[in-house]
């Protein structure tokens, strides 16, 4: 307020100045001099319009810069919040890995701009009878420590997501086939040694079975999956805790034709 009262009085003073200048000139140039009774009306009649006018136009400045400033705090508050949203729109809570739909999305974008690589399905093995035994808590802990894991091997390089309850994908952009298995081989010994703390205070061991899949170039979420998921399935059929990959051989032939 005290910088409100303090313009509005430099304004008056300065429109006091002005109304004596003009006044004076006026009487001099009709041939007069200017009296007491000029000074004191040249002086009142600024003193008594300039001051609140000018002291209320101030007052709304101020009011219109600090509803400026309001404004300014919420929108810089509300690009914050959409930025936090937005990111942990893409993001599985559970596990802090990518959602299924932003993993399909990032895979699918790495392919339509040009590059192949190596797909990984995994899926916890018999995780039902875990919830069964363990219970439903233990359950999702154990779900968060293979995500740790997938997280610790691939999330520097690779595109990781959960893409269904107890099912994770991995993307590695530009990987080769034996890279595939070798990292697949290794994510599987890695879960295999995770020791999962129990409500009931014990501890529950895991694995997984892992189907891979290769593409030399332009990748593509449901083709790769289709051959991924296939292996996947054979995996589990072959009792489960094991890497399937497609016959080097085979892909060879396959990528001859197709050339
Ligand atoms: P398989 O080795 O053939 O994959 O057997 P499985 O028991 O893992 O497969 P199945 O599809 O029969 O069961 C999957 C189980 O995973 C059942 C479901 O309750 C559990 N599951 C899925 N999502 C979650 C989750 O977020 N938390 C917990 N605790 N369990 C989950
Ligand atoms: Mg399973
Ligand atoms: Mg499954």
């Amino acid at each position: 307020m005290k910088p409100v009262l303090l313009k509005a009085a430099i304004a008056t003073l300065l429109s006091i100045i002005a109304s004596l200048a003009i006044s004076w000139v006026a009487i001099r140039l009709t041939g007069g001099s200017m009296n007491w009774f000029g000074v004191f009306m040249s002086t009142l009649c600024p003193l008594l319009i300039a001051f609140p006018a000018s002291a209320f136009t101030f007052y709304q400045n101020h009011r219109i810069a600090l509803a400026h400033q309001e404004l300014e705090a919420a929108h810089r508050e509300l690009a914050g919040l959409y930025r936090r949203l937005a990111a942990s729109a893409r993001i599985d809570d559970m596990t802090g890995l990518l959602n299924r739909n932003t993993f399909i999305e990032e895979l699918n974008q790495a392919g339509r701009q040009g590059a192949g690589g190596v797909l990984l399905i995994i899926d916890a093995d018999d995780f039902k009878g875990i919830n069964d035994t363990h219970g439903h808590l233990t359950g999702d802990r154990a779900l968060a420590a293979i995500a740790t894991v997938i997280q610790g091997l691939f999330g520097a390089e690779g595109i990781a997501g959960r893409i269904g309850g107890e099912e994770f994908g991995v993307f590695l952009k530009g990987a080769s086939l034996s890279r595939g298995r070798a990292v697949a081989e290794r994510l599987r010994r890695s879960v295999e040694r995770i020791e999962v703390r129990t409500v009931q205070g014990g501890t529950a061991r895991l694995s997984v079975s892992i189907g891979v899949s290769f593409v030399e170039a332009g990748a593509d979420f449901s083709t790769l999956m289709a051959i991924a998921d296939e292996l996947l399935y054979a995996a589990k059929g072959r009792g489960r805790n094991q890497v399937c990959a497609p016959d080097p051989e085979t892909v060879t032939v396959q990528l001859r034709t197709a050339s």
